[in-house]
C-alpha cells in the first residue's frame, strides 16, 4: 500500500449548529463514498492527533491560538468573533485534531512510508489566514502541513495547489512574501472571499510564487484544462517542488451549493492525475491532498472517490 488516508470520526463532533453547509454529514458521505466503492480496503489507514501548540506557531500567533480556544471552550461563542466561523464546545479539539491529522500524513510522506495521501479532515483550513478564522476554518491545515515538511523534514520547496471554488485567502496571505512555498489557485471570480485575483502574484520574496487563476461563474475542464496545461503545470514545472499539497475542495463540482463551477467526478481524476504526474516528475511522488469545501453531499462523496482512486 502506498497510499494512505487519514480518517477520524471524532471529525464529526465539530458541529457549527443546524442547517450549516459545512455539517457533520459531510464526514459520513464521505467515508460512506469510499466504503461503496471498495476504495478504503485499498488505503492504508493513518491516525490522527491532536496538534500541539509550537506546531500551530508554524503559521499562528500564540495570541490568536489563545483566543480561538478561550472563545470556544470558556466564551462558548457559536461564532469565532474574527470572522464567519460557527463552532460548537468541541470545534477547538477537533480544529486541532484536524491539524494534528494533516502533520501526521505530511510525515508519512515525507518519510517514505507513503507515497501520497488523502486528509478527510473537518473543519477546513484555507480561508485561515495567521490572526484571522473565517469561512467555515479556525486553524490552516494546509499551511501547517506545508510549514511542517520544511521545519521537519528539510523540504525546501512546497506547492499548494488550491482548487476550491473559493479562493484560498488565508494560505496566499500565509505565503505571501514567503517565496519557498508555491501557492496556485483556481476559483470562481467574483465570488467569497473576493480576493485572488490575478495581479496578486506574491511580493517581496514571494514575488512570482503566488498564481492566481480567476474563473466566471460556470467554468468546466475546458476553462480548468486551459489554465493547467498554460499557466499551473508549466508553473509548478519551474518551481521545482519537493512536495505537492492540494487544497481539494469540492465545492469546484456540478451542482454545490456554495459555487457555480461545472467540474464532474471525473474531472477530479483527471486534475489529480496532472498533479500526481508533476509530483511523480519532481519530488519522488510525494503529494498530500487535504480536503477543503464540498457541500453537495453525494457530489462530494463520488468526488472524493473518484479523486482517491485517481492517487491510487
Ligand atoms: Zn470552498
Amino acid at each position: 500500500m502506498n497510499t494512505g488516508l487519514l480518517l477520524d470520526p471524532a471529525y464529526q463532533e465539530h458541529d457549527p449548529g443546524p442547517g450549516h453547509p459545512e455539517n457533520p454529514g459531510r464526514y459520513a458521505a464521505v467515508m460512506n463514498a469510499l466504503e461503496a466503492s471498495g476504495l478504503l480496503s485499498k488505503l492504508k489507514g493513518i491516525p490522527s492527533r491532536l496538534a500541539e501548540k509550537p506546531e500551530l506557531q508554524l503559521c499562528h500567533p500564540a495570541r490568536y491560538i489563545d483566543l480561538v480556544r478561550r472563545e470556544v471552550e470558556e466564551d462558548g461563542l457559536e461564532t469565532l468573533s474574527t470572522g464567519d466561523t460557527d463552532v460548537c464546545g468541541k470545534s477547538h479539539e477537533i480544529a486541532l485534531r484536524a491539524v494534528g491529522g494533516v502533520l501526521n500524513a505530511v510525515d508519512e510522506v515525507m518519510s517514505g512510508r507513503l507515497t501520497r495521501a488523502f486528509c478527510a479532515v473537518r473543519p477546513p483550513g484555507h480561508h485561515a489566514s495567521a490572526e484571522k478564522g473565517m469561512g467555515f476554518c479556525l486553524f490552516n491545515n494546509i499551511a501547517l502541513g506545508a510549514r511542517h515538511a520544511q521545519r521537519k523534514h528539510g523540504a525546501s520547496k512546497v506547492a499548494v495547489v488550491d482548487w476550491d471554488v473559493h479562493h484560498g485567502n488565508g494560505t496566499q496571505d500565509l505565503f505571501y512574501e514567503d517565496g519557498s512555498v508555491f501557492f496556485a489557485s483556481t476559483h470562481q471570480s467574483p465570488w467569497y472571499p473576493f480576493t485572488g485575483h490575478a495581479e496578486e502574484t506574491g511580493k517581496g520574496k514571494g514575488a512570482g510564487a503566488t498564481l492566481n487563476l480567476p474563473m466566471a461563474a460556470g467554468a468546466g475542464i475546458q476553462e480548468f484544462s486551459k489554465v493547467f496545461e498554460e499557466r499551473l503545470l508549466p508553473a509548478l514545472d519551474a518551481f521545482k517542488p519537493d512536495l505537492i499539497l492540494i487544497s481539494a475542495g469540492f465545492d469546484s463540482r456540478i451542482h454545490d451549493p456554495l459555487g457555480r463551477f461545472r467540474l464532474t467526478d471525473g474531472d477530479f481524476a483527471l486534475l489529480t492525475r496532472h498533479l500526481r504526474g508533476l509530483a511523480d516528475m519532481h519530488c519522488g511522488g510525494r503529494l498530500v491532498s487535504v480536503l477543503e469545501g464540498g457541500y453537495n453531499l453525494d457530489g462530494l462523496g463520488s468526488a472524493v472517490s473518484a479523486h482517491v482512486g485517481a492517487l491510487l
